[in-house]
């Protein structure tokens, strides 16, 4: 019976137009796909009685055929800072992470902003060396159900509508393509007001042909690269896949996504003291940020000792604050559009990079 039950999708894995072509193939009119739409990410319906807008003979098919819920809440830590992290574990017992970020603002407690980091993948395969997720090595995909239910199921705990998505919690949401551009046409799909897919950004350590791909989609978003590294001498000693996909690959693909989408282009960046961040860096980082226009966010360094690194990992220090700033003024004395990101929930082991479980499998 259990095996029965975990053989079925998830509804929440289909696009508006898929689940068209099942309600058809139900015998059903197709609109009836609209309002099981609208139950689903306006109601939030999560059982399949309260799909109150279609007949009781299509609530019994899809029940018959389909599931409801992929993932579940099961530890939930707020930091001192507002933002919250979600531990939620999935079917087969794995887990994944979100993280809650409201952006205030000192005139009010209402956030400016909310950002929602989702996972894509349970771990990721690309190694970075400075990622705790990457410590973790990788296990499956995330399903469509799975990206959007963190987002469904965190807006409701915290009754509050997000304002912004990004694809910066675990994994490499490009090497879990068709999952995660299905997630976006179910978030941007205009029958619903979920989320603008200008504020949505996926952010990639350099998956060249996806991002290709990407910038042919009909719904374009932000893209991040995480470059951390303006040689390739250094990028490949951090970024294992840059040996296949350097530098200048990067940056072609980020011209043409630029020329088809005209979105501007972040650059995340990771001082590490004496490796990635003398002037010479500055220079060659406010160049490669100038190729098209873009914006680099330096991001400090989050401790991951946590998982006790080895090898080159463990040899990796933030570049202390100060030279930090000192770094960005380079940036931006050589014409480069920098900001120095806030790290948001450092006492909930929740900023980016720090999503690596303390319990891998089981609740
Ligand atoms: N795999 C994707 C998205 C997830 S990682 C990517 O690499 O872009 C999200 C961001 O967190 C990336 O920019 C990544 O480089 C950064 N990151 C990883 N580990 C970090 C750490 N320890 N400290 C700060 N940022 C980190
Ligand atoms: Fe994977 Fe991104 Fe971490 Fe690299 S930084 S290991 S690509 S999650």
């Amino acid at each position: 019976m259990l095996e029965q039950i975990q053989n079925k999708k998830d509804l929440k894995n289909f696009t508006l137009s898929e689940l068209q072509d099942i309600v058809v193939r139900l015998g059903e009119p197709k609109f009836r796909a609209v309002q099981i739409f609208k139950d689903l990410y306006e109601k939030r319906v999560g059982n399949f009685e309260d799909f109150k807008t279609i007949p009781k003979s299509l609530r019994t098919k899809l029940e018959e055929e389909f599931t409801l819920n992929s993932i579940k809440s099961f530890k939930k830590q707020t930091s001192v800072d507002g933002s919250v992290k979600y531990l939620f574990s999935l079917n087969d017992n794995k887990n994944i992470e979100a993280v809650f970020m409201p952006w205030l603002t000192e005139e009010s407690d209402i956030p400016i902003r909310t950002t929602l980091c989702i996972s894509s993948q349970v771990g990721c395969a690309v190694d970075c060396k400075f990622c705790a997720t990457g410590k973790l090595g990788f296990t499956r995909n995330l399903q469509t159900s799975e990206i959007i239910e963190q987002i469904t199921l965190i807006e409701k705990d915290l009754d509050t509508k997000l304002t912004n998505i990004v694809f910066m919690g675990m994994g490499e949401p490009l090497l879990n393509y068709k999952n995660v551009i299905g997630a976006i046409e179910i978030m941007t799909d205009d029958n619903i007001n979920m989320i603008n897919r200008k504020r949505i950004t996926v952010s990639t350590s350099g998956v060249v042909p996806k991002i290709l791909q990407l910038a042919d989609e009909k719904n374009p978003v932000k893209l991040a690269i995480s470059l951390h590294a303006t040689t390739n001498g250094v990028r490949d000693l951090i970024v294992p896949l840059n040996k296949k996909l350097n530098i200048q690959k990067i940056m072609d693909a980020v011209e043409v996504y630029y020329r088809k989408t005209k979105m501007p282009v972040t650059y995340e960046y990771i001082p590490f003291d004496g490796l990635n961040d003398t002037d010479r860096d500055a220079k060659r980082l406010a160049k490669i940020a100038q190729r098209v226009p873009s914006r680099i966010n330096i991001i400090p360094f989050n401790d991951i000792s946590f998982t006790n690194p080895t090898g080159y990992a463990a040899e990796l220090k933030p570049t202390p604050r100060v030279k930090i700033e000192e770094f960005a003024e380079r940036i931006r004395f050589y014409g480069g559009v920098v900001i120095v990101r806030d790290t948001f929930g450092d006492d909930i082991d929740a900023a980016c990079g720090q999503l690596a479980l303390s319990v891998k499998e089981g609740v």
